[in-house]
């Protein structure tokens, strides 16, 4: 979620990561993303910066942040893994299908139901993931 205090390459310092100039580029393309972008579109972006960045560091750098617990790992159905940084306010996706854009939103009732039909099953809701799939509305229908 588009947020300035996530600072990925902060959280890597914090966790005692050793950070090298690469890692740093990729982290600073990671933390300016608000559109969940894949490795690839990391690469592009990084490679923008730093032409030295291969794909392979930025796969293993991405797994470093993931395994990490800063970076979020999605799979939006399309095949490919997609990335955000870590949140501390929660938040629920819908997917354009066309398009693969990634919309986010937050409602209140939809999180209090989740909770009961938890509950109702006996038990107590620690984490959820909700992704909607749909096509933008056609206004001339
Ligand atoms: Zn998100």
């Amino acid at each position: 979620m588009p947020n300035s205090s996530q600072d990925i390459e902060a959280l890597c310092l914090e966790k005692g990561m050793r950070m090298t100039d690469q890692r740093r580029v990729i982290a600073r393309v990671l933390s300016d993303a608000t559109d969940h972008p894949d490795v690839d579109e990391v690469y592009r972006r990084s490679t923008a910066i730093d032409s030295g960045i291969s794909i392979a560091t930025v796969y293993r750098t991405v797994r470093l942040f993931e395994e990490a617990g800063i970076l979020e790992r999605h799979d939006f159905r399309d095949g490919r893994s997609r990335y955000e940084p870590v949140s501390d306010e929660h938040h629920d996706h819908l997917i354009n299908i066309e398009t693969g854009e990634v919309l986010e939103f937050h409602n209140d009732e939809i999180e209090k139901l989740q909770e009961e039909i938890a509950r109702k099953l006996g038990f107590k809701l620690i984490d959820h993931r909700m992704e909607l799939y749909g096509v933008p509305l056609d206004e001339t229908e």
